[in-house]
């Protein structure tokens, strides 16, 4: 395994940082400004995904691009340390056509989409001019368990007629989002893993009502997280995304490198807040002493600094191994990161938000954004508890011989 950034990386690294610094930040103001006054999506991105697209700087998360396919194909263990830069600022990853969901379904569409399904959805996402959903989650239903989704999806002549209720859609209340990749039960009586199948759905289908874009710890995104009824939504037989009842395959497909993508922004995420913290810790004083020379707040940026270093090496060699080997072969290290990196994203962001005191809560800097959104990964993509139990379930299975094992080691203490 060899994790250092080789000179192309470098190299990209270099021309995201400048892109960031020259075009992304000076626009922080006029993004908050704009979205509170209503305006979205704002004024200035279509002009900052020209930029991005024209200096190469565009569907950098996608391995499998082809060469007639717009933008730079890139390893995931390339790309990993371009979304972390990119992370920084909540709404960045736009510019680069690179933010989530619209990855996953790219990636999704990418191995399973027809001809057709390609020309009418993947082409103008991979171009950046429509955005999409995926549509999993239910209010009625505990989705951690992908098997538990009840929406059904019926077959009645030439098409599929929907009709289930989901929430947490993330970006359906944007203006461009288009598609709907949308999970539910073709076959009840099927096993458990061929119950569940996959449609797109236009958003403009009769029968799809969007209720209400839920806040977030009351925060509100503009794309949205849409609580999302499907009424007799009817679409033709050919949006069947795959086969019929291969849905939880496809789910599972969809999310691997996914999580590597939200994990790599949670380090940038996390950096930042580290950054803030170290010079605000350098700026105030209380007791005759600067912040960094009280004993406490030392720890914090020396714990934040030690765990930010694990976390991006765990989730180098998990990339690595994506790369190498497969998504399926990196199965316990996909686990493994998104259990572990949204606890270090809200762990770090709290303590600096401690070290700024009361402004750490206030809007004037972007900790209680970036700590609000660390929140909500604990959940998004199955919450942490069912990470661990897929680590843990793995670790068991891999064990081997355990009784000979606790046979060699525990030897009975026999007093003399
Ligand atoms: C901001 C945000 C964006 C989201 N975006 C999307 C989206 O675009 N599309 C979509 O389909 N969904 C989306 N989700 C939903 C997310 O994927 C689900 O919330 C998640 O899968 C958990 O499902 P649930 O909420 O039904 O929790 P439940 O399944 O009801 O689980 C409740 C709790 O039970 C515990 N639990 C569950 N299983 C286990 C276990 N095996 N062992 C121990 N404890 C366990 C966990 O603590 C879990 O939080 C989003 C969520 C958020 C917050």
């Amino acid at each position: 395994m060899e994790f250092a950034y080789t000179d192309k990386v470098e190299g990209l690294r270099g021309q995201i940082q400048d892109f960031m610094d020259a075009h992304i930040v000076p626009k922080i103001q006029d993004w908050r400004r704009e979205v509170h006054a209503g305006i979205y999506p704002v004024s200035f991105m279509e002009e900052l995904k020209t930029t991005a697209r024209q200096q190469g700087l565009w569907n950098l998360f996608l391995p499998g691009l082809k060469a007639e396919e717009p933008g730079t194909p890139l390893t995931n263990l390339e790309y990993a340390p371009l979304a972390e830069i990119m992370g920084r600022i909540s709404w960045a990853s736009e510019a680069f056509n690179c933010s989530a969901p619209d990855t996953g379904n790219m990636e999704l569409l990418h191995m399973f989409a027809t001809a057709e399904q390609y020309d009418e959805w993947l082409a103008p996402l991979l171009n950046g001019e429509i955005r999409s959903a995926f549509a999993m989650t239910e209010p009625d239903t505990a989705s951690s368990d992908a098997a538990n989704i009840q929406t059904r999806i019926e077959r009645d002549g030439d098409d599929y007629v929907i009709n289930g209720r989901k929430w947490w859609i993330t970006n359906a209340a944007h203006p461009n989002c288009q598609l709907l990749i949308v999970m539910g039960k073709t076959d009840p009586n099927a096993d458990t893993y061929h119950q569940q199948s996959m449609v797109l759905v236009p958003m403009n289908t009769p029968g799809v009502k969007v209720v209400r874009n839920l806040t977030v710890v009351n925060h509100h995104h503009p794309e949205g997280h849409c609580e999302i009824v499907f009424d007799h939504v009817r679409v033709p037989a050919s949006h069947l995304l795959g086969e019929e009842g291969s849905g939880f395959a496809l789910a599972q497909a969809r999310l691997g490198p996914g999580r590597i993508h939200h994990c790599m922004r949670s380090i940038g995420a996390a950096e930042l807040a580290l950054a803030l913290m170290t010079a605000r810790a350098q700026e105030r004083k209380t007791f005759g002493r600067y912040l960094h020379e009280h004993g406490s707040v030392a720890e914090w940026i020396s714990r934040s600094r030690i765990e930010i270093e694990q976390a991006r090496l765990l989730i180098l060699k998990t990339a690595w191994l994506i790369d190498e080997k497969g998504a399926k072969a990196a199965r316990k290290e996909i686990s493994m990161i998104k259990a572990l990196v949204p606890m270090l994203h809200t762990t770090v962001l709290d303590r600096a938000m401690q070290a700024f005191g009361a402004m750490g809560v206030s809007p004037d800097t972007p900790l209680a954004d970036h700590w609000t959104w660390g929140r909500a990964l604990r959940y998004a993509d199955g919450p942490d508890e069912v990470h661990h139990r897929a680590v843990a379930r793995m670790e068991v299975k891999e064990s081997g011989d355990y009784l000979s094992l606790l046979d060699a080691y525990l030897t009975p203490y026999e007093p003399d």
